[in-house]
């Protein structure tokens, strides 16, 4: 498959020639070898999916710490498939799933307000060891790579974030900016080794995405109100509910990613990738609640009875998706009603995303 992507492996040490900004990551995905690494994961899993699909072999790396083996239901026993269960962050990982790989999706990371307000040291360090192995050995290898960052590195600026915006991690005393200083962290390093040998490397900053095994336990508004709903429970609205999110199917995201490796122009560059259809979490409760025919309350919880102090929630968060709509030629855009009748209807049938959220505490 070497013509199926341009990088050809070089030696790390020798200045790559400039490549043409033009060149896609991929230019052609079937038949591809792309990594996904977080792939037992929620959004990984379903990429992995959409690469299956588009003719790619697909190696799942993922070492567990918050990826299911579960997830990877739809994928296991395809022969177009393998997995690795180990950490990204072992920089022998990183190089040995290289070796053999044409394009590398990287999403390995800790994901979740709750998990960052319980344990942020961890969950700093994992985002940012597991960018900082990957990253310098796909460069190495010259392999070309995706790297999934966050919305999050916006922090609570003005709306509609724009990716030349100056990136808001926060005070260092709160705990919420490490994780978006991680992530801004990753992309630094990303574009830092990009310039040293002309490596191929598009960033793509995720918003909040929503769909089928998306876990609740670790925040996560939308499963966690299905949740709720669906077991006739208030569904807990934090803060003043006033605070808006734009919410995206996960398969239209997986399918911007794939779109974004493969499309000209974009290597280099950071796109915001999700849905810019914004939402308050008050209006989305009642959404939900109204779609799943519940009679209970809708609660609210001070953000000082959920969250540790100093813990911030940004106001709003809409992107600015000219970028990517120019690059890709299109934006998810599933309306939320839509999105959320799938979660009730997968949750009903007990899908395994809904059924373990029957012991999340509010
Ligand atoms: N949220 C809520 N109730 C919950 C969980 C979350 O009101 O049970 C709010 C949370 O405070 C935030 C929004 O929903 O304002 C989205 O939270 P999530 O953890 O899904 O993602 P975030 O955008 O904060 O990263």
């Amino acid at each position: 498959m070497a013509d199926a992507v341009h990088a050809l492996r070089h030696d790390p040490t020798m200045p790559r020639p400039p490549l043409s900004a033009v060149e896609p990551l991929l230019r052609r995905t079937a038949g591809a070898r792309a990594v996904v690494t977080g792939g037992a994961g929620f959004v990984g899993s379903h990429l992995g999916e959409e690469l299956v699909r588009r003719g790619c072999s697909v190696h799942i790396v993922d070492d567990l710490s918050s990826g299911d083996r579960a997830n990877l239901a739809a994928l296991t026993g395809s022969p177009q498939v393998r997995c690795t269960f180990a950490s990204v962050a072992d920089p022998m990982v990183a190089h040995a799933i290289c070796a053999d790989a044409d394009v590398v999706f990287h999403l390995a990371g800790t994901v979740g307000v709750q998990r960052l307000a319980a344990a942020p040291l961890e969950v700093m360090q994992r985002n940012l060891h597991c960018s900082e192995a990957m990253l310098a050995a796909a460069a190495a290898h010259g392999v070309p790579l995706l790297l999934a960052s966050s919305s999050e590195v916006y922090g609570d600026g003005p709306v509609p974030f724009r990716e030349q915006d100056p990136v808001r991690p926060g005070v260092t005393e709160g705990p919420r900016g490490g994780y978006a200083c991680a992530k801004a962290m990753g992309e630094w390093l990303a574009f830092g080794h990009a310039a040293r040998t002309g490596w191929p490397v598009v960033v793509a900053r995720l918003f909040n995405t929503v769909g089928p095994r998306q876990s609740g336990r670790h925040g996560m508004v939308l499963p966690r109100f299905v949740a709720q709903a669906l077991r006739g429970e208030p569904l807990t609205v934090y803060g003043s509910g006033e605070q808006t999110r734009c919410f995206a199917h996960v398969r239209e995201v997986v399918r911007a990613l794939v779109d974004l490796a493969a499309a000209p122009g974009a290597a280099g560059s950071v796109f915001n990738v999700g849905s810019e259809l914004e939402t308050s979490v008050a209006e989305l409760a009642a959404i939900v609640r109204a779609a799943a025919g519940c009679e209970a309350p809708i609660v609210r919880l001070p953000l000082a009875s959920v969250f540790p102090p100093g813990f911030g929630d940004p106001p709003r968060r809409r992107p600015c998706l000219d970028r990517l709509r120019r690059t890709i030629g299109w934006v998810p855009s599933m309306p939320l009603r839509e999105i959320v009748a799938e979660l009730l209807a997968l949750g009903r049938a007990g899908e395994r995303s809904v059924d373990s959220l029957r012991n999340v505490a509010n």
